[in-house]
C-alpha cells in the first residue's frame, strides 16, 4: 500500500519532493497539494497527476485522502501546519526551519510529546549524504582518535539581495549546525560569530564572508567559514581534526580533465545537485518509518536544538562576543 502524502507548499523543494515520491522513492505517492498561490498549487497537480488541489491547508491536513503531510511552506508556516499534523495524529515531514523560533519549536516538542509519539521528522538532509556518514563511521570507530577540530566551509556562489547578514546563519550555516551536532553527539556550549573583510561582491544588507566559532561540552572547537559570493561554486568542506589524524568530506564525484596544459575538475554551482541523494534517502526513510509505525529522522526536538542555536548565533552576530548557551537537556523521550 503506497502512503499518500499531502503538499503544503508547491515551491521548489515541494515540487523536487513531489517528483520524488512519484517518480524515485518507493511506497509513496502524492494526492494532495496546498498552496497560498493556488496558480503554483495547480502547477504541480497538473504535472504530478496523482493530485487534486486543496484551497484550505487544514483540509488537507484532516483529508481521509491523506495519511501523511510534507511542510515545505515558507518558515514562518511551519509550525502552524506542523502542530495541526500532530493535532490530526499524522506524521509530517518539515523542510528546515522547524519553526522560525525557538519557542514556536518547542510548542511543537510540547505538542509531540503530549501526543505520546514521535510523528514530526525535520528536513536536515546532509545526514543522509555519505560522505558526512562516512565521517561519522570514522568518529565511531574512533580511526582518528579524539576529534578537537573541525575546519568546515559553506560557499555559494551568490545570493539574492533579498539573502541578508541573519540568513547566512537561519538559512545556510543551520545546515553545519545540525550536522556537525549529530556527528559529534554533543551539544553546544558557545557561539562567536566574526565578520571578516566584506567581499566587493555583496549588497548593502549582507555582511559577507562571515567565520561561525563553536565550542561544544568537551571542548572540542568548529570553525565554519560562510562565504555567500565566492563566485566559483556551491562547496561545502568539512575536516576533522584528531588525536591519531585527520579526515575530510570527500569531493563530490567529478572528471578530471587534461586540457591546454592543465589538469581540472568541475565544481558545481546548483546545491541541489550537490545532495540529491540524501534528499532522496532522508524522505525515503520517513516513508518506510511511516510504514513501520516508527520515524527516527531529524526530530523535533533537534529542530529546536538548531533554532536556539540559530537564535544565539544571530546574537552573536549583533554583540561580536563570545555567546553562552544554556544547557538543555535530551528529554528521555527524544533519545
Ligand atoms: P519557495 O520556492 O518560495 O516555496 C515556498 C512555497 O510556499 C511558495 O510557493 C509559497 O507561495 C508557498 N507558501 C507561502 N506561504 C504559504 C502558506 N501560508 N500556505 C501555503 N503555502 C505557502 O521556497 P523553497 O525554496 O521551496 O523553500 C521552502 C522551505 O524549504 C523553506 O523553509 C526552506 O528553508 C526549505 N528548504 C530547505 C532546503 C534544504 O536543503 N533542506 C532547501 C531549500 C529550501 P508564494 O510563492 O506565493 O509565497
Amino acid at each position: 500500500m503506497n502512503i499518500k502524502f499531502g503538499i503544503i507548499g508547491a515551491g521548489m523543494i515541494g515540487s523536487d519532493h513531489a517528483t520524488r515520491i512519484n517518480k524515485s522513492l518507493n511506497g509513496g505517492i502524492v494526492t494532495a497539494v496546498n498552496d497560498i498561490n493556488i496558480e503554483s498549487a495547480k502547477r504541480l497537480v497538473a504535472e504530478l497527476g496523482t493530485a487534486e488541489v486543496f484551497e484550505d491547508p487544514y483540509d488537507l491536513i484532516r483529508s481521509p485522502e491523506v495519511n501523511a503531510i510534507l511542510v515545505c511552506s515558507i518558515g514562518s508556516t511551519h509550525e502552524e501546519f506542523v502542530l495541526a499534523s500532530i493535532a490530526a495524529g499524522k506524521y509530517v515531514f518539515c523542510e528546515k526551519p522547524l519553526a522560525t523560533s525557538a519557542s514556536a519549536c518547542k510548542n511543537i516538542v510540547d505538542a509531540e510529546m503530549n501526543f505520546g509519539k514521535r510523528l514530526v521528522q525535520v528536513g536536515f538532509m546532509r545526514r543522509y549524504d555519505s560522505g558526512y556518514q562516512k565521517l561519522k563511521k570514522v568518529i565511531e570507530n574512533s580511526e582518528i582518535g579524539d576529534v578537537l577540530m573541525i575546519h568546515c566551509a559553506h560557499r555559494n556562489p551568490t545570493v539574492p539581495e533579498s539573502y541578508v547578514t541573519e540568513m547566512a546563519v537561519s538559512d545556510s550555516l543551520v545546515h553545519e549546525i545540525d550536522v556537525i551536532r549529530w556527528l559529534l553527539k554533543e551539544d553546544y556550549v558557545t557561539a562567536q560569530m566574526i565578520f571578516a573583510k566584506k567581499t566587493k561582491r555583496s549588497h548593502g544588507n549582507l555582511h559577507d564572508p562571515q567565520i561561525l566559532l563553536l565550542e561544544t561540552r568537551s571542548g572540542i572547537r568548529i570553525d565554519v567559514e560562510m562565504f555567500v559570493n565566492c563566485q566559483y561554486g556551491y562547496d561545502i568542506q568539512c575536516e576533522l581534526v584528531g588525536s591519531d589524524g585527520i579526515a575530510k568530506l570527500p569531493e563530490p564525484e567529478s572528471l578530471v580533465i587534461r586540457k591546454d596544459e592543465k589538469k581540472f575538475t568541475s565544481i558545481d554551482t546548483d546545491w541541489k545537485k550537490r545532495f540529491i541523494k540524501a534528499y532522496d534517502i532522508e524522505l525515503q526513510e520517513f516513508i518506510d518509518g511511516i510504514v513501520g509505525n516508527k520515524i527516527q529522522g531529524p526530530s523535533s526536538w533537534d529542530g529546536y536544538v538548531a533554532a536556539i542555536a540559530c537564535d544565539i548565533c544571530i546574537k552573536a552576530q549583533k554583540t561580536k562576543a563570545i555567546e553562552p548557551f544554556s544547557i538543555v537537556e535530551t528529554p528521555k523521550f527524544y533519545r
